[in-house]
């Protein structure tokens, strides 16, 4: 590990491996530190359809595509009787960038910070930064912990901050602010031989209400007969004065028939996973030698599935943010930022998930979020000639 780097990215996630690898891609020494050892274990997850464009740019769509767990899938909103929307296989569009993926997490993240190394990123795991260095308003670079080893300041002239839900910046910062609409928590675990009663849940991601819609499940097949199932309410109600999380999730599990029949004959093959008030903004998203990407930015809610998509795309913005700077000398926090208002307004989900929750969600809510997604580089054109 150098003493200077032209940038430093802290957190190994999508957002970070993505920044990463385009900077230096783009001939600008980079450091990639991660706190934990890869792979490491994440919640497993779909990928919007919108996440090819970028991983095509990487150019490491070949390889996600032959991961192990890398499957192409669709998502089911089933109704609250158990009946699920008609859909013709005529309306469906099976070409790669238009279908979900199913990817497990430490597969994919194991692969993106590979990636960035090959391209030249300096990659460490197991690497947690206990600081930020600033001087004065300026990032200067991060003091790092590596095993027994003594404390090491490593000092760079960009910073970015992709430490997910960690927000190690922004919390430093006091940037961050936890999105009071979306008070949300998630209890989820893992079974064997979960019935999957139709041909879409072998691949695809089921959405289901409860009695009441204060929650919804979400179904999602792994490999090897592994099936994710998680519950997502409001923190309150799912967390507050229910025992522990199984309690929880088993009181939300009677009030979703068509969940039980799922899982008549599944077995529990893990402990119960919480996460809670997982929705945050920040006030600002760049500034002097530093640039926030990720949900170290801001996540809003997993019912669509969007937070790898924009894990991904924001990378993908900052690092053409600060490869531009470099080209003409401009590295102030308007430039590093510059990619941040259209962001922001394609983003704009706080009203459809509002919605959802407060109103029986539209026929065509997941179009619509679909379609605020567009971000407003020429990925939609670039749909008609794929
Ligand atoms: C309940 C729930 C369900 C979800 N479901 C989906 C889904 O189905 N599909 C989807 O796309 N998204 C989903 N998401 C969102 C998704 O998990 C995140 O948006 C995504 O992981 C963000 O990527 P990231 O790279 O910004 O952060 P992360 O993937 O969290 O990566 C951050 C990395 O930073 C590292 N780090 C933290 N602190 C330090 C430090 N001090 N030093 C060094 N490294 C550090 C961490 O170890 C971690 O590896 C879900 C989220 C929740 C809460």
């Amino acid at each position: 590990m150098k003493d200077n780097y032209d940038c430093i990215v802290v957190g190994g996630g999508p957002a970070g491996s993505t920044t990463a690898a385009l900077l230096a891609m783009a001939g600008h020494s980079t450091l990639l530190v991660e706190r934990d050892a890869m792979p490491r274990y994440h919640l497993r997850e779909s990928l919007m359809p919108e996440t090819y464009w970028t991983l095509r740019r990487l150019g490491v769509w070949n390889q996600v595509k032959r991961c192990r767990s890398t499957q192409p899938a669709d998502v089911q909103f089933v109704l609250r009787d158990g009946r699920r929307p008609a859909t013709s296989e005529q309306e469906l569009d099976l070409r790669e960038c238009c279908v979900t993926w199913q990817v497990e997490r430490a597969d994919l993240d194991r692969l993106l910070f590979d990636h960035a190394a090959s391209h030249g990123a300096e990659c460490r795991d197991a690497t947690p930064v206990q600081d930020v260095i600033m001087d004065g308003d300026h990032a200067a670079g991060v003091r790092i912990a590596r095993g027994a080893g003594p404390v090491r300041d490593v000092r760079c002239r960009i910073l970015v901050d992709a430490t997910g839900q960690q927000a190690l910046l922004a919390n430093r910062l006091g940037l961050r602010a936890a999105n009071e609409h979306l008070r949300k928590a998630a209890v989820w675990g893992y079974y064997r031989s979960a019935r999957r009663e139709h041909d879409e849940d072998a691949r695809g991601t089921v959405i289901l209400h409860t009695a009441g819609r204060e929650s919804w499940f979400w179904q999602i097949p792994l490999s090897e007969d592994i099936t994710s199932i998680g519950v997502v309410g409001d923190s309150d109600y799912l967390l507050e004065g229910r025992g522990m999380p199984a309690e929880a999730f088993e009181d939300e599990l009677v009030k979703c028939p068509a969940l039980i029949q799922r899982l008549m004959n599944a077995e529990l093959v893990s402990r119960f996973h919480v996460a809670r008030e997982f929705a945050c903004t920040t006030q600002r998203r760049a500034g002097e030698g530093w640039v926030l990407v990720g949900a170290a930015y801001g996540f809003l809610d997993p019912i669509y599935s969007p937070g790898v998509f924009f894990a991904m795309k924001s990378g993908e913005l900052a690092a053409d943010a600060i490869i531009d700077g470099f080209l003409k000398n401009d590295l102030s926090p308007r430039q590093l930022g510059r990619w941040t208002d259209e962001y922001d307004a394609s983003g704009q989900l706080f009203d459809h998930v509002e919605r959802w929750d407060d109103e029986p969600a539209p026929d065509n809510a997941a179009g619509e979020v679909a379609e605020t997604l567009r971000l407003p580089s020429s990925d939609a054109e670039r749909f008609s000639s794929e």
